[in-house]
């Protein structure tokens, strides 16, 4: 990748960000077009995040990803909103036009993909337990609410987090119905109802270890897993959910779909078909 004096950037903000496989798929995407570009990854604290989102105007970026945890912090930074993201109340993408940020979500599309594709599922009448309150589980919640689940319940350690999801999802959703949970050791003991999909859009993984919830015990028997983390290796919850005799999917596929999303998003045009894809499953493997 050559480098010249209109090379254009777009950056990846988050907290953590150097387990991120964004910026392989991203930069060989860019490359394989031919476009004189290229995705930087940019660790970004809460602190810095108005900084950083600023930088976007003052260097002339084509745009930002945003990931862990400044999805919801960046809704308030950027100059207007996609429809999609205004319902969500979280952003993944920023693009730049004309120096006017304009905030956007691909997370809930590449979530609906990667099911639809990993796991042969789609939503309607399904009943989901959604782990997590933040950035990415918004997402998710308005794709069940949206896509006509049956019932959601939304899991989170901190507790009021969820209330306040389960509040603004609501109304996303017409007939399904939602219900706020803690999410500790003893949350397979209170679920209401028999679960058929689990999705767990926590970072609960992301740095190895066991998952602090009983994955297997939530979770009907013909029922799946998808976990929005990834590795390379199988996540500790994709490891619980084998172990269960549960179908299992990771976050590549819905990284690669939001990744599409958003290169579309930046140049105006689509990604090479499939590479996104490609680069991400020779990373892990
Ligand atoms: P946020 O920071 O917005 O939210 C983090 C969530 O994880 C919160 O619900 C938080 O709970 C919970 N959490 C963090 N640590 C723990 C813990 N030790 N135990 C229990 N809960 C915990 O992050 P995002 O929503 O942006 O991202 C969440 C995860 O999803 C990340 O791992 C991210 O990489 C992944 N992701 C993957 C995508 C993909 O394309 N594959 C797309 C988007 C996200 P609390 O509110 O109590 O702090």
């Amino acid at each position: 990748m050559e480098i010249s004096g209109r090379t254009r950037v777009v950056g990846l903000f988050g907290d953590p960000v150097a387990h991120s496989l964004s910026p392989r798929m991203q930069n060989a995407a860019i490359r394989a077009s031919a476009i004189d570009a290229v995705y930087v990854p940019f660790h970004v604290t809460s602190a810095d995040l108005g900084g950083a989102v600023d930088s976007i105007r003052r260097l002339g970026l084509l745009g930002a990803n945003l990931t862990i945890p400044h999805k919801e912090a960046a809704l308030a930074l950027v100059d207007e909103l996609e429809d999609e993201a205004r319902q969500i109340g979280s952003i993944n993408t920023i693009v730049n036009r004309d120096n006017r940020l304009v905030g956007c979500n691909t997370d809930r599309n590449g979530l609906l993909a990667a099911l639809q594709s990993d796991l042969g599922l789609a939503l309607p009448g399904l009943r989901v337990l959604l782990l997590g309150a933040g950035g990415a589980a918004r997402a998710a919640a308005a794709a069940a609410a949206q896509g006509g689940a049956d019932w959601v319940g939304i899991a989170n350690r901190t507790f009021d987090k969820a209330v306040r999801l389960v509040e603004d999802v609501s109304v996303l959703g017409q007939g399904t119905r939602f219900a706020a949970l803690v999410l500790d050791e003893g949350l397979a003991g209170r679920l209401p109802t028999r679960v058929d999909l689990l999705i767990n859009a926590t970072s609960i993984g992301l740095d190895g270890g066991e998952p602090v919830f009983p994955v297997g015990d939530c979770v009907q028997a013909a029922g799946a897993v998808f976990d929005m983390v990834y590795g390379p290796g199988p996540t500790p919850v994709i490891e619980a959910a084998h172990a269960a005799g549960l179908r299992a999917a990771d976050g590549l596929g819905m990284l690669a779909a939001q990744g599409e999303a958003g290169f579309r998003l930046w140049f105006g045009r689509p990604a090479p078909a499939g590479i996104m894809h490609r680069v991400l499953h020779t990373a892990v493997s």
